[in-house]
């Protein structure tokens, strides 16, 4: 029984250290703050209990209900992780729960954290010290006694002391704080920079003055950053061909980690709105196994996506199960996730949709004893494309359900600040016609980001029934291929903006 504070660091599940993860993927319970990014939450075993003792607007809960809640769980016996925003020990109350189980006896071992006070910044590409400009930081709770009455920091103190200012929890008092600096000599234009959810996929960051600080309206969390420093801007020194672009992606969270990763390469900052989930098909993939099981029978197998390939391969236990059969990849990425389970695909169509899948497949056999026979593992609904083609060259085509495509919007809410990013963003991308479909219907009400970006032909067809101008149609139907196409476009439609800026979409309906 031993319990751990751990920092979860500041949104980026990316940024949590490796000793937090390595006690995650072994605790038992799982006690988390209200913003700890839930990807996070997935690096616990399955059969972990998750508590969230977050404090949610209108029903505070107590430290010590929360104390209580680990010393509880510890005393059974469980290895406990206590996951906290940033860095347990600043301004998490991580040291009063490090005291009550000192009080207890329990063993416990505090993991630090990367803290907001000095990513936030760092995210908004903002040094909170930097030579010439500001030599000491000086972390400071904006939320200290009486809302509206900043009580306990001296903010005259701070003022004349110079340096960089870092406020947490500062929003509601923020009038208040400016006021209170101004007044103790901080001029009037003093740079600031609020940070919103730093590092995370809904990040947002208002530059202003002291003057202005009032006027800035971001929700929480967020992080005030006042002096000099806050004038820089150190994001976007020539990181790719999409610096400074903000861009949507509405593939399902599984799926997209190649083309956000491609994406934060060149530079973009990426909004994650995951429209779409993959699920097995609803028979729960009794018909895959039972074809993957007579696989050897076929003459073909055939794959119009990853997905497909990756859930048929992974029912064999040995690829020599698939006897003669030869294998077509509908594009690169199939053939990729093909190539994962060591077996390469026979043929990949230069034209990589479905029809140039047809086209490039031989015809059947003719004359023979018996018809050529073809598997198609396919997600549940599909153009009717592939089989009827296949099935004009002579083949016989049996088709199965290897998953199913569903809308996120049953399993989770979309907030307020994920749209709202969404609709700040410069381009969106789809990667499928069901991306289009449900965030059509997720988010059809608000004004598209101006550039929309697709990953193929068929893609783009769906998008503009969908109502949406299309501006970008990958070459290459992939992930690289649809950020190179972004990259090329961009380059060519804002040859006056700024480096990486995104021109006005042109054509776009005002709203
Ligand atoms: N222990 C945390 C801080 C907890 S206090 C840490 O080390 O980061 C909570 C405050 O932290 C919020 O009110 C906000 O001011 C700040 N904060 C937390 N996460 C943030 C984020 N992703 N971006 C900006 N500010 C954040």
């Amino acid at each position: 029984m031993t319990v751990y504070l751990v920092g979860a660091g500041p949104g980026d599940p990316g940024l949590l250290t490796r000793r937090g993860a390595e006690l995650l993927a072994r605790a038992e319970v799982v006690l988390f703050d209200r913003l700890v990014d839930p990807r996070l939450l997935e690096l616990a075993p399955g059969g972990a209990l998750r508590i969230d003792v977050g404090k949610t607007p209108g029903q505070p809960r107590h430290q010590d209900d929360v104390n209580a809640l680990i010393l509880e769980h510890a005393r059974q016996g469980r290895t406990v992780v206590r996951l906290k925003g940033g860095d347990p020990f600043v301004f998490g109350r991580g040291g009063e729960e490090a005291e009550a189980l000192m009080r207890a006896g329990v063993p416990f071992e505090v993991v630090p954290g990367v803290t907001s006070a000095f990513a936030a910044p760092a995210s908004a590409g903002v040094p909170v010290t930097h030579r010439g400009l500001s030599s000491s930081v000086t972390v400071v709770s904006g939320h200290v006694g009486d809302p509206g009455v900043p009580g306990a920091v001296d903010w005259a103190s701070l003022a004349r002391a110079g340096g960089t200012l870092v406020v947490l929890m500062g929003m509601a008092n923020r009038a208040e704080i400016a006021r209170r600096l101004v007044d103790a000599g901080r001029p009037p234009d003093t740079p600031v920079v609020v940070v919103h959810r730093g590092t995370s996929s809904t990040q947002a960051s208002v530059r202003t003055t002291l003057a202005g600080l009032a006027q800035v309206d971001l929700g929480p969390p967020c992080t005030i950053v006042i002096g000099p420093v806050a004038a820089l801007d150190l994001r976007s020194s020539g990181r790719g061909p999409l610096t400074g672009t903000r861009v949507v992606v509405t593939r399902a969270r599984a799926q997209a980690s190649e083309l956000v990763a491609r994406l934060r390469d060149a530079g973009a900052e990426v909004i994650e709105l995951p429209v779409i989930a993959i699920d097995d098909p609803r028979d729960g993939g009794s018909a895959l196994r039972a074809e993957a099981a007579r696989a050897d029978t076929y003459d073909w197998i055939v794959f119009t996506s990853p997905n497909a390939a990756e859930r048929f391969l992974s029912l064999l236990r040995d690829a020599r199960e698939l006897g003669a059969a030869r294998l077509a990849a509908v594009g690169a990425a199939t053939a990729r996730s093909l190539a994962a389970h060591r077996v390469v695909a026979d043929l990949v169509p230069d034209e990589e949709t479905g029809d140039g899948l047809v086209s490039a497949m031989p015809g059947a056999p003719t004359g023979g004893s018996r018809t050529g026979r073809v598997l198609f593992p396919r997600a549940e609904e599909v153009r009717d494309v592939v089989a009827p083609g296949l099935r004009r060259k002579g083949w016989e085509v049996t088709e199965v359900e290897a998953y199913r495509t569903v809308s996120v919007r049953g399993s989770r809410s979309v907030g307020v600040d994920e749209l709202d990013a969404v609709s700040s963003a410069d381009v969106i991308t789809f990667t499928s016609p069901s991306t289009v479909r449900y965030f059509a219907e997720l988010a059809g009400h608000l004004r598209p980001p101006p550039v929309v970006a697709c990953i193929g032909p068929v893609t783009a067809d769906a998008a503009r029934r969908a109502g949406f101008r299309v501006d970008v149609v990958a070459a290459e139907h992939s992930a690289e291929g649809l950020v190179s196409a972004l990259g090329a476009h961009l380059a060519d439609s804002s040859p006056h903006s700024a480096p990486g800026g995104v021109a006005p979409g042109d054509g776009v309906p005002p709203t």
